[in-house]
């Protein structure tokens, strides 16, 4: 699919805008929308193979009802838990439309995925039972998390010597294939990225289809600008089926500023007609008190993001507890080095879990000697700026409504959005 793309139109008033046929996907692309277009083509197409696998999947369950429902009678007398609601969900919920992610058939599957990658490790040279659980209990599960991390930081965590770390590191780049590649082996990937709706399709739009997995994004604006409105939505937004702009993921929410409302998630869930007990259910939430235990909590939720199925990381915000523990010129270097490795913490994620979403919330500052010009800048400054991926400035308009500015992305132009804050919601 979209490997070359013929323009059939070499005149020299060929400008941005004017139409042209596209070869590849038989479509009337604009120029200089090339990339959006075929990203929605892409989408549409992965759509359809989807439903073919849908269909046969539902075949093959079919084949095989017995055998299921046997096993899942299994499962509910493993778990400890209440073995009415097992049997509620399986029997009676299976048709409702718009079904968030359910508990015990999903997290079945994780763990095998979990298994499947804890066995490639285990493969790697030198990976006795001890290795192996040192490696489990500092979090480095998969191949991808060992070739990702500073090593001194596996060594750390792991209690292992430098010697077995970087055997292993080498051993899992490696196996990974981790190298060069060709611009187009990656365009391959990014043109299937998995994204997640906002709510408002003005701002779906600012990303070219919704919040992008893989990296991290940057709200930031003066309060109640809706940054934490933002991420309540993306929290139950994650959970819908991909067809409706989901990822059919849990969220992680870590709270720094102590503004998480399950309030809100109730009233953003019954508007889309969702279970908000399930939604609720599945959004792990932790308060940090503090931006060491910020730090941890980011940590910890490496080791919980396969088990889990959670295809959301929310951080609101990034930066409140570093600038009320670190005052004074003294103590910047200190906080922006300590700040800058907490970003690092996150964006590994994103290497490690390229189905994930990383969103961060970011407060602002006035400064003095802005004489022209918005005096309004983003707090953290360069190492926040160079940090996330994406960042998006808020601010407020009329009423209920806000303007979100795309002010640095590494391949979407600069533009505005606007959306609303309603009861039930982001909305246009
Ligand atoms: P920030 O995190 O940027 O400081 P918030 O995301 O908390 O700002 O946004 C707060 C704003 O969201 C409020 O000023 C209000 O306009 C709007 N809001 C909050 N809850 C509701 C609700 N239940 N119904 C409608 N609007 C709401
Ligand atoms: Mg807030």
């Amino acid at each position: 699919m979209a490997k070359t793309i013929t323009v059939n139109n070499n005149n020299d008033n060929f400008k941005l805008g004017d139409p042209y046929f596209c070869h590849e996907c038989g479509r009337t692309h604009q120029k200089g929308k090339i990339y959006q277009d075929h990203l929605k083509h892409a989408h549409n197409t992965d759509k359809i193979n989807e439903n073919i696998k849908e269909n046969n999947d539902i075949i093959k369950l079919d084949d095989n009802e017995e055998e299921i429902d046997y096993k899942l009678l299994e499962e509910s007398y493993d778990d400890n838990e209440v073995l009415e609601d097992d049997i509620d969900n399986e029997v009676l919920e299976d048709d409702i439309d718009n079904e968030v992610l359910e508990d015990d058939m999903e997290s079945n599957a994780n763990e095998k995925s979990l298994d499947k990658c804890i066995e490639q490790v285990k493969k790697l040279p030198g990976v006795g039972d001890a290795t192996l659980r040192k490696l489990i209990k500092a979090g480095f599960t998969s191949l991808e998390s060992i070739a990702f991390t500073p090593p001194s930081i596996i060594q750390e965590d792991s209690g292992l010597g430098e010697k077995s770390t970087a055997t292993l590191v080498k051993a899992s780049m490696k196996e990974l294939n981790i190298g060069f590649k060709s611009a187009q082996d990656l365009w391959e990937r990014r043109k299937n990225i998995s994204r997640i709706s906002t709510g408002s399709q003005e701002l779906d739009n600012l990303f070219a289809g919704g919040l992008e997995t893989g990296c991290v994004v940057e709200f930031f604006g003066e309060f109640r600008t809706g940054k934490t409105q933002i991420m309540h939505q993306l929290c139950v937004n994650v959970q819908l089926p991909r067809e409706k702009g989901g990822l059919e993921g849990r969220a992680l929410y870590i709270d720094t500023e102590g503004t998480f409302r399950p309030e809100r998630i109730i009233q953003m869930a019954e508007a889309l007609d969702l279970d908000y007990d399930k939604v609720l259910k599945n959004i792990i939430f932790g308060r940090a008190y503090n931006s060491d235990h910020q730090i941890l909590l980011a940590k910890e939720a490496g080791n919980i993001i396969k088990e889990k199925n959670v295809k959301l990381i929310v951080v609101d915000s990034l930066i409140g507890h570093f600038r009320s523990e670190y005052i004074g010129r003294g103590t910047l270097a200190t906080r922006q080095q300590t700040i800058n490795q907490h970003l690092h913490d996150l964006l590994r994620l994103c290497d490690i879990h390229p189905d994930l979403a990383v969103v961060v919330t970011n407060q602002v500052q006035a400064k003095p000697d802005v004489f022209y010009g918005n005096p309004i800048q983003a707090a953290g400054g360069n190492v926040i700026a160079h940090g996330s991926t994406m960042r998006l400035s808020l601010r407020k308009g009329k009423g209920e409504q806000r303007v979100a500015k795309m002010i640095d992305a590494p391949h979407l132009p600069e533009g505005e959005a606007v959306f609303s804050i309603t009861e039930n919601g982001i909305t246009d």
